[in-house]
């Protein structure tokens, strides 16, 4: 069922757990995440960039692609469908009159007054309707987040999660790089929320968990997924030249697709949590 994000980041975040945010771009991707997130009993969050919402053709579609297949694939575990890095307060009003139940206002690059007052309109926007906002502070190629400007952030915007920029990186897959887990502590004592780890493909497994253990309960992996699937991909029609059917195409990605979810659910602690 789809369910709003706030109630279910807290639970990770009592329970020592992290909560997948798998970024979706068409329907069969949805599907593979949907299915092998169901067989594994964890709830998911299904990231969709503003991009790949144009690519599915609207928010409504979006929507309608998710709640539909949660209902005909019989879904038992709770999925939160996200909009990641909106970058309007414009995208993100969308997102929830199109029926998302979470949202992300990136206004990362902006001055921290204007980052301030973009996210609490969202937040304004978003609290009566009970979606999630999620936030980004400090830039995630540059500078990394204050505490006390986090601390500030969280108290004048009401933002339920926030992402911070504590040396992580987006699309970083094929080496290990360094995360400031004291600042992230310090972080997470100052602004008592959960908090949202960006960036976590490649990253080394020790460390996602000692990322969940300083406080972070939603971890956004999309790189890892785009590349067993184009590799599986390649690797099938390299062997079958003959075929064409879109669907046997597509679907060579899916075993491994699959195990990689299984595989990341199980670092991040997620399995059997949904009952
Ligand atoms: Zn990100």
């Amino acid at each position: 069922m789809l369910v709003n994000g706030i109630d279910l980041i807290k639970k990770a975040n009592k329970e020592d757990f992290a909560i997948p945010a798998y970024n979706i771009n068409n329907l069969e991707w949805t599907k593979f995440i949907l299915e092998a997130c169901n067989v594994d009993r964890s709830p998911v969050i299904l990231g969709v960039s503003e991009s790949a919402v144009k690519y599915f053709g609207g928010y409504k579609t979006v929507y309608n692609v998710v709640n539909s297949l949660i209902k005909d694939l019989k879904i038992k575990v709770p999925v939160v469908l996200h909009l990641d890095h909106g970058k309007s307060f414009e995208s993100c009003k969308e997102a929830i009159d199109a029926g998302f139940t979470s949202v992300m206002i990136d206004a990362s690059s902006k001055e921290l007054e204007d980052n301030i007052e973009i996210t609490k309109k969202v937040v304004d926007y978003a609290a009566p309707k009970q979606v999630n906002v999620e936030a980004e502070l400090g830039a995630l190629e540059g500078e990394y987040t204050s505490a006390d400007e986090a601390e500030q952030f969280v108290t004048e915007t009401g933002v339920n999660t926030l992402a911070p920029a504590i040396g992580n990186k987006h699309g970083i897959y094929d080496k290990d790089y360094e995360i400031d887990f004291e600042l992230l502590g310090e972080i997470c004592k100052k602004v008592k929320i959960p908090l949202v780890l960006h960036g976590a493909s490649g990253l080394d497994e020790n460390k996602i968990k000692t990322a969940i253990f300083c406080g972070v309960s939603k971890i956004n992996i999309n790189t890892d997924l785009q590349l067993i699937w184009s590799k599986s991909v390649r690797m099938f029609l390299q062997t079958n030249p003959k075929v064409y059917d879109p669907r046997k195409i597509i679907k060579s990605g899916e075993d491994n697709f699959k195990s990689l979810i299984h595989y990341k659910n199980n670092i991040l602690g997620s399995s059997n949590r949904a009952f």
